[in-house]
């Protein structure tokens, strides 16, 4: 068997197949949370890597699935940010915004290198916004300009 250089570009692969996979599994938004209208997940990544790697920013709506996993930026990394809770309590409170730090718990195959802990921290904020109870039917878009 000639040797596979393709392998790790397909591991990677698998697991952007996987992560979608379990997307489709979550439910909306709107069935998840329905009084939720816009949830915004912020993510810093800690400039302890070089170079560093560049904030990532999510806007959901109700039609979006409830969905709270970020893989880790490094492509070599199996590491997965697990922000469900903290969406989670964003989303129990009205008008209000959690935000912590959390550290990669995965881990980095480089080439020559052996498998190493990643440990690269994020700062996270997740602010979500709630609609007024009363007003679910319809559309449930507001069509008002700001
Ligand atoms: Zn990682």
């Amino acid at each position: 068997m000639p040797p596979q250089p393709r392998q790790k570009l397909s591991a990677f692969r698998e697991r952007k197949e996987r992560f979608r996979k379990a997307r489709d599994g979550t439910q909306t938004l709107r069935s998840a949370f329905p009084d939720a209208t816009l949830v915004n997940v912020h993510l810093l990544f800690l400039p302890e890597s070089a170079p560093p790697h560049a904030a990532q920013s999510f806007v959901m709506y109700p039609a979006a699935r409830a969905f709270f996993q970020y893989p880790c930026p490094y492509g070599d990394c199996d590491g997965v940010y697990e922000l469900g809770a903290a969406a989670t309590q964003a989303l129990a409170r009205e008008n209000s915004g959690v935000s912590g730090t959390l550290e990669c718990s995965g881990v980095r195959s480089r080439d020559g290198l052996q498998r190493q802990p990643c440990g690269l921290g994020v700062r996270y904020a997740i602010t979500a916004r709630h609609g007024p109870q009363h007003a679910s039917s319809g559309t449930g878009v507001a069509a008002k300009p700001l």
